[in-house]
């Protein structure tokens, strides 16, 4: 028995949509870690095979744990369709790919996340796809990069580290005005405080392992669009090369998809408080936070964003060496370049998730020496405020 009724709200969706209940009537999930799956006939296998019969076939191909997933995911996104990934690059490399062929051209925002940013630089152009990467801040730039051949626009929003917000439905109009399709990546926003469907992209991707897990256990992906593009561009790439999720980490997922809403909510209260804090410290000397009135781009975050994010960007005054003895003093905020988990987890991006990009990529992005990337766990926002306060008077 599966539910899928479409006009829940999101709480309600991620505690009960797309279960497929089996005859013992469990109450939680159940995890079908099978590879295969059985025929009672010759016949029932030929007739699943030609299509003429619903079914599982391999779990390459589909997993009911696996099909739970993807359908609570639809549920929450309003998607129509999705495939779930091993990680979620699997899932943008997925994305981008069954978008383009040899001769098609990528326009994408720069500040993406360093993988993205290679599949985009470097992996495409291999197989004859050509890529240009804009300030994506200002939709001229956008405009400006259009080539007769472009088929794909790709961004992040708010980006990874320096919380740079793009205006998603500007960027949708230019493609739908050319004919291309616009992928975002919505890990940093949620699938609960973005929709980019509704703002107008076609293809929406997630790593679930950030906010999705969010308790640091597994890696998972997630893309999304209609229906028809999913048959037509990705239901083949998936069937015969395999990025698929696991049965296990999808149910982890599955789970973590039923308390996402409270964990988000918790982790952008605390956030909140937490940049508001540091805005005020004399050793800080920028603060980006895109539920801040003081964010760049403050009112495109009021068009497309219904909360403030998770993650604070920060500058410490003295560089490097300031913001490591700020990382190093930390006592409950942990050091790492994981997002999204229950933990509080500090990361400088110099030197860890942006040190192979040149000097002068970090500085277009605004990533600079004392710039560090703080996504706020589930912690209590008042030891948070402590720890990072004495961190900060014992790196002075
Ligand atoms: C983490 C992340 C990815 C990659 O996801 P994995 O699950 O680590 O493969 C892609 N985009 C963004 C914005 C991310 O934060």
């Amino acid at each position: 028995m599966s539910s899928n009724k479409r006009n829940w709200k999101p709480q309600t969706a991620l505690v009960h949509g797309g279960t497929l209940r089996s005859g013992f009537g469990e109450t939680s999930e159940a995890m079908y870690l099978t590879q295969g799956y059985v025929y009672q006939t010759a016949q029932a296998a030929e007739a699943r095979f030609k299509g003429e019969e619903p079914g599982f076939i391999y779990s390459r191909y589909a997993n009911p744990t696996v099909d739970m997933f993807e359908k609570r995911m639809c549920a929450l996104e309003g998607a129509e369709d999705a495939r779930a990934t091993a990680s979620g690059m699997a899932a943008v490399t997925a994305a981008l790919l069954c978008s383009v062929k040899a001769g098609d051209h990528i326009v994408a925002a720069r500040a993406l996340f360093g993988s993205c940013r290679w599949v985009v630089e470097t992996l495409a152009p291999r197989y004859g796809i050509e890529a240009t990467l804009v300030d994506g801040t200002d939709i001229a730039n956008w405009e400006k990069a259009v080539r007769p051949n472009t088929k794909l626009f790709f961004l992040e929003s708010p980006t990874n580290p320096t919380l740079e917000v793009v205006d998603i439905t500007a960027v949708a109009l230019l493609a739908n005005s050319i004919g291309a399709r616009l992928v975002v990546d919505n890990v940093f926003a949620t699938p609960l405080q973005q929709k980019p469907l509704q703002l107008g992209a076609h293809i929406v991707v997630y790593s679930a392992t950030k906010h999705i897990d969010g308790q640091g256990r597994c890696l998972g992906g997630v893309i999304l669009s209609d229906k028809k593009w999913i048959d037509e561009n990705l239901h083949d790439y998936f069937r015969h090369t395999g990025p698929s999720l696991s049965p296990f980490n999808a149910w982890t997922l599955l789970k973590g998809l039923e308390t996402l809403p409270l964990r988000v909510r918790q982790q952008t209260e605390s956030a909140g408080k937490i940049a508001d804090f540091l805005a005020e410290q004399p050793q800080i000397a920028r603060v980006i936070y895109p539920g801040r009135a003081d964010h760049p781009q403050a009112d495109i975050v009021r068009k497309q964003m219904s909360g403030g994010s998770t993650l604070i960007c920060l500058d410490v005054k003295g560089g490097k060496q300031a913001a490591f003895a700020l990382q190093n003093a930390l006592d409950i905020v942990l050091i790492s370049n994981n997002l999204g988990d229950a933990k509080s987890l500090i990361t400088h991006p110099a030197t860890t998730t942006h040190k192979n990009l040149s000097d002068e990529a970090r500085a277009e992005l605004g990533i600079g020496p004392g710039t560090l990337r703080l996504s706020v766990g589930l912690e209590d926002a008042d030891d948070l405020l402590e720890d990072i306060a004495q961190a900060l008077k014992a790196a002075k």
